[in-house]
């Protein structure tokens, strides 16, 4: 059951109510901040099926297909008794506070599990978390027949671009500076007739994206970046009442050019997480087809060749990488 794995220390922790066999994980291209060292195990983006409960949980649940939910919320808090709980007071991380999804099983609170239509695929479903958020940042503000523009074409990216092609944007714009995930948009979005993606290392990055958000500029803008060139960009982009969603993380304080952003009047919203409404929707978006995200996913590994996977996130030579535990082998 163990043969030859990395990292087989599943635990299963009294008093919660599932477990789950990992099918999947996905590992993203956004760099090594989220890959630490912790007493426990690494890793939040997974799905699989339900193949242990707890005496208190419905045995009808048995070999459910589900993803898991990261937010750990504590239910006690004001914001939690406010629907608020994605940014619960005292929130833990599937993955850093308790076990994630690098092993063969593991154990998680019921209320974290989302059960999934088999339509969605294995590798698509592995990402739903990712997915839901993105999908929380495009449907926060009505996207039919908007421009958008989007800063930082990472998975999350991607999939920013994805989702709004599918809910009816009237044009969507991408902008990456690393050549690899430069090149990878183009191939995703060159069949996709009100799309575009550019390149920001090339010198004339604003005109082109100015001229792409027509002339009064876009109506939307979702950062994932975190960059000061690329917040820069974006207020110079938007349009007078603009909206922005801010998703990327900074290692310290980034510039905003904020009397520029006063002039415009542009709304800034911060997202942290998924919400309630967003899984759902996510579900719908992959288990109808209007998003496919196969194109995201570069490498599918087996898991006790995890130094590779690592290996190609850091050169940046891989966009989604799937991870499968090597006992499903024998399944
Ligand atoms: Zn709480």
């Amino acid at each position: 059951m163990w043969k030859g794995l990395y990292f087989a220390v599943a635990r299963f922790v009294s008093g919660w109510p599932r477990r789950v066999s990992v099918v999947p994980i996905s590992l993203s291209s956004n760099g090594p901040n989220g890959w630490r060292s912790a007493p426990t195990i690494s890793f939040r983006e997974c799905c699989g099926h339900v193949c242990e409960v707890g005496s208190d949980v419905d045995p009808a649940l048995m070999n459910a297909y589900v993803a898991v939910e990261s937010h750990l919320a504590c239910g006690q808090c004001q914001l939690c008794r406010d629907g608020q709980d994605h940014i619960c007071e005292n929130l833990k991380y599937v993955g850093i506070d308790i076990d994630g999804g690098f092993a063969e099983y593991v154990a998680v609170p019921v209320t974290l599990l989302h059960q999934l239509p088999t339509t969605i695929p294995i590798p698509s479903a592995a990402a739903l978390e990712p997915f839901a958020l993105a999908t929380r940042a495009v449907l926060d503000e009505p996207v039919r027949d908007k421009s958008m523009l989007v800063t930082g074409l990472g998975p999350l990216g991607l999939m920013t671009m994805l989702i709004a092609v599918a809910r009816g944007a009237a044009s969507i714009t991408g902008v990456e500076r690393n050549p690899h995930r430069f090149q990878m948009a183009k191939q995703i979005f060159e069949s996709v007739p009100n799309a575009a993606v550019i390149d920001s290392s090339n010198p004339e990055v604003t005109g082109t994206v100015a001229q792409r958000g027509g002339g009064s500029g876009f109506d939307r803008w979702v950062d994932w970046s975190g960059a000061g060139q690329a917040l820069e960009l974006g207020v110079s982009a938007l349009r007078r009442g603009g909206i922005a969603h801010l998703l990327g993380s900074a290692e310290g304080p980034v510039a905003l050019p904020l009397s520029q952003a006063l002039m415009k009047e542009i709304s800034f919203r911060t997202i942290h997480g998924r919400n309630a409404e967003a899984w759902p929707i996510a579900i719908e978006l992959l288990s109808s087809g209007a998003v496919d995200l196969n194109p995201l996913v570069t490498h599918d590994l087996d898991l006790s060749n995890y130094r590779h996977a690592f290996d190609l996130l850091l050169e940046g030579k891989a966009c989604k990488v799937i991870m499968t535990p090597n006992h499903l082998e024998s399944r």
